[in-house]
């Protein structure tokens, strides 16, 4: 059982791609970024769903098999002919009840068990293929688990889709902290607070719906914030533009009006639009934007999870 640790973020991945040699030919998928990287921030939990069901490796590979449309139900058969469809199934809705304590998970792509999108489904005719399958396992976790971030391990090679995956894990991981002190309307306003730049960045709309949501806490506060924080992780999924960072910049940069000389100001200005001209990193602004908040400290900014998403060390914000 992986329960809720507030001091440990776990993040969920598949076997292959921390190195384990547990692919179907004996080999593995290791991820540079998830074993060098991200690993020193967060507890990975390795698993092997084909393994765990008893398939062993070397064994024969596994296919999805079926009309090869979108959203059907297939079946996972090895090259044998054997149906191993319910044994995944199984584990997968054995494990999602265990994961609870999970604020993330990294999964290999176009795996028949682990794939999160596009895995091939041939047809059951024999003839041709399409990429419109989900991994059997993973189809569990997505049913049990609607709110843990998912993402494939050839997609954490774009900046901004890695940026985003991990903005989700720490923002996950801030909530399931935030319900584990105990859910209390205050603690539920202080956090869409901290969220209000981040949340305007991904999603403006967002943060508005999100507002008007909480705006009266006297009753269902249980069920406000479930709808809360379903609303929050589909905002945050969604990638920001260089626009939007923009827009977000410029607010921020409006609680300087008054401190900043005229120099200062203009220097700000000028680093927010090489970013949005692409000349610059997200990091340049945002470093700016915290020199000057050290020099004149202001409550609300400092909270803003927009200014420190998630650690610096992983260094998400030079590539986007
Ligand atoms: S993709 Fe999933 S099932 Fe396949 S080897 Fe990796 S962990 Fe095991």
């Amino acid at each position: 059982m992986y329960k809720f640790d507030p001091q440990i973020i776990r993040v969920g991945i598949s076997g292959c791609l921390i190195g384990q040699k547990v692919r179907f030919d004996g080999g593995h998928k290791r991820s540079d970024f998830c074993t060098n990287q991200l690993a020193k921030h967060v507890e990975l939990v390795p698993l092997c769903p084909e393994m765990a069901i008893g398939l062993g490796t070397p064994r024969p590979s596994i296919r999805l098999v079926g009309q090869g449309s979108e959203g059907e139900e297939v079946i996972a058969q090895t090259a044998k002919g054997d149906d191993v469809t319910e044994a995944l199934r199984d584990y997968g809705k054995k494990m999602a009840a265990q994961f609870s304590g999970l604020s993330g998970y990294v999964l290999c792509a176009k795996s028949p068990s682990c794939g999160m999108e596009r895995v091939r489904v041939y047809h059951e005719s024999g003839k041709g293929n399409a990429k419109v399958g989900v991994g059997i396992y993973t189809a569990e976790l997505m049913k049990a688990l609607p709110l843990l971030p998912l993402e494939e391990d050839g997609r954490l090679n774009d900046d901004i889709l890695r940026e985003n995956f991990v903005t989700r894990i720490f923002a996950l991981h801030d909530w399931q902290c935030l319900c584990h002190e105990g859910l209390t309307s205050g603690g539920l306003i202080a956090f869409h607070s901290r969220y209000k730049y981040l949340l305007m960045a991904h999603h403006r709309d967002s943060y508005q719906a999100l507002g008007k949501l909480l705006a009266d806490l006297s009753s269902d506060v249980e069920a406000k914030a479930e709808a809360y924080i379903a609303g929050l992780m589909s905002a945050l999924a969604k990638p920001v533009t260089r626009k939007e960072h923009t827009n977000v910049l410029q607010h921020l940069q409006g609680y300087f009006k008054r401190d900043l000389h005229s120099r200062q100001r203009q220097e700000l200005a000028h680093t927010i639009h090489q970013y949005r001209d692409g000349m610059l990193p997200l990091l340049a602004p945002i470093t700016l934007l915290r020199h000057y908040l050290n020099e004149f400290p202001n409550d609300y900014l400092q909270q803003q999870v927009y200014l420190n998403p998630h650690p610096e060390a992983l260094r998400l914000r030079y590539g986007i």
